[in-house]
């Protein structure tokens, strides 16, 4: 009989959440050992090295699967799988532009994603100059007819995403309302903050033209030639390949829950990149940074009470991972109790924003204590997204984080050939890991339920 109570006693213990100043305690010592942690700068490494740049649709994607598979599976993750699917691929041929008058200059250009190629032989035009996007879209339908449009708007250094948020649509929809207004070309200042000539490719929307993105510097120097009032002309040309429909892939691994193993917390980051560097900090530090710290959970002596699932999305550069993954895991969704993609390079983490009503919860408000030696506070607003890749699971209902990195040199990098493994810092690289495993502990060893807090809060 003794026994038989005492058992029960054990059983219901072990089934308990753990209580907050123990989780405190073992959150405090994953964020410790992250510090001096290699992993996540072994992963990047690997990454930028083994494979390199790796575009939705090229070879270089089917060997970062294969590799985010083989690299899951030696850090002891389980279910270890390959979700398929289809998502556009936009591949880059050989460019070159040149001002041809008033006298010859090669522009340094990168085509935007989406980007029409030119007629063989290039195409030569004038060029129309605007300062921002705003004042070519205040010129009338045909006011660009024949013409090569150039906008040249600045984006301002910030430490959060706002100067590229506000930046970014010169590039996304230049394209098509230069089309509209009868432009034969688009050129945009690449959305960098950075002053070398490297230009900074993305994604554009459709737009039947060609477009590019020129150095900040060549975006400069047409600034000054048109304000001479001489006519300039540029000759662009542009190559490249385009499928609407490409074989897609999301890598998926897990730490499976000792207690409650079917509800999950979703973090991963994209294993696609851009065609140019090695794609180290968009977004082989991301992966890294949520692979080590996942890893580092399964390390402790017992597992977690829920599962935390690392996703690697395979095409958020070109888009369709997010969308893929929400649609092929909708069922799950319910049981999903917070989703968080890292994308925004491999500076520190200087702010935490999780779901409404979240510090009512006595895990959450250990969470915080565990961050103040970093100097990382958790804001009172509520988290708004969790990141690309997150946003289709947010749509259906996933409660969401955002871990606010620095962003403050990512812009001088992103997209560009300057985006390679030297540019990271593996002590802010650690940083972000102490930061993620905190917070996947204490949510996933628990019972926080975000969608109550909500309820609660509202
Ligand atoms: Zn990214
Ligand atoms: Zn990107």
């Amino acid at each position: 009989m003794r026994n038989l109570i005492l058992a029960a006693a054990a059983a219901l213990l072990a089934a308990a959440p753990v209580q907050a100043n123990e989780l405190a305690a073992t959150a405090a010592a994953l964020r410790d050992r992250a510090l001096s942690d290699t992993t996540a700068w072994t992963v990047t490494e690997s990454l930028t090295s083994e494979v390199g740049a790796r575009p939705q649709g090229s070879p270089a994607m089917d060997r970062a699967r294969d590799w985010g598979v083989a690299k899951l599976r030696e850090l002891g993750f389980e279910n270890v799988r390959v979700e398929t699917y289809e998502a556009p691929s936009w591949l880059r041929g050989p460019e070159s532009a040149e001002v041809t008058s008033p006298y010859p200059h090669k522009l340094a250009i990168l085509g935007l994603g989406r980007s029409t190629p030119t007629p063989r032989g290039g195409l030569e035009a004038e060029i129309a100059v605007f300062r921002t996007l705003d004042e070519m879209l205040a010129q009338p339908e045909g006011a660009l007819k024949g013409k090569i449009a150039v906008v040249t708007e600045r984006m301002r250094r910030t430490q959060d995403i706002t100067g590229y948020a506000t930046a970014v649509r010169a590039r996304s929809i230049g394209g098509v309302e230069a089309a509209k207004r009868g432009a034969v070309g688009y050129l945009v200042r690449s959305v960098s903050t950075d002053d070398t000539r490297l230009p900074h490719t993305g994604g554009a929307r459709f737009s039947g033209i060609p477009m590019a993105a020129l150095s900040p510097p060549d975006a400069e120097l047409l600034e000054r030639l048109a304000a001479r009032g001489a006519p300039v002309r540029v000759k662009l040309e542009l190559a490249s390949t385009f499928r609407e429909k490409a074989p897609a892939y999301n890598v998926v691994g897990e730490i499976r829950g000792r207690e409650a193993p079917d509800e999950v917390v979703v973090i991963g980051g994209h294993l696609d990149s851009w065609d140019v560097g090695t794609g180290a900090v968009d977004d082989a530090a991301g992966i890294a940074i949520t692979t080590a710290a996942a890893k580092l959970i399964a390390d402790l002596p017992q597992r977690p009470r829920r599962t935390i699932r690392v996703v690697m999305w395979g095409a958020e550069e070109q888009g369709g991972s997010g969308e893929a993954y929400a649609q092929a895991n909708a069922a799950e969704v319910p049981r999903m109790i917070l989703a968080s993609e890292s994308d925004l390079g491999a500076g520190e983490i200087w702010r935490v924003k999780l779901p409404a009503g979240a510090l009512g919860h006595p895990a959450m408000r250990a969470f915080a204590q565990v961050l103040a030696p970093l100097s990382v506070a958790v804001s009172p607003e509520p988290a708004q997204s969790g990141g690309v890749d997150v946003g289709p699971l947010q749509t259906l209902g996933a409660p969401v984080a955002e871990l606010s990195q620095d962003a403050s040199r990512y812009f001088d990098l992103h997209h560009s050939d300057d985006d390679t493994l030297d540019k990271i810092d593996p002590k802010a690289l650690a940083q972000n890991v102490a930061v993620w495993a905190a917070l996947v502990y204490a949510v996933a060893d628990s019972d926080v339920d975000f969608r109550a807090l909500a309820g609660g809060a509202r």
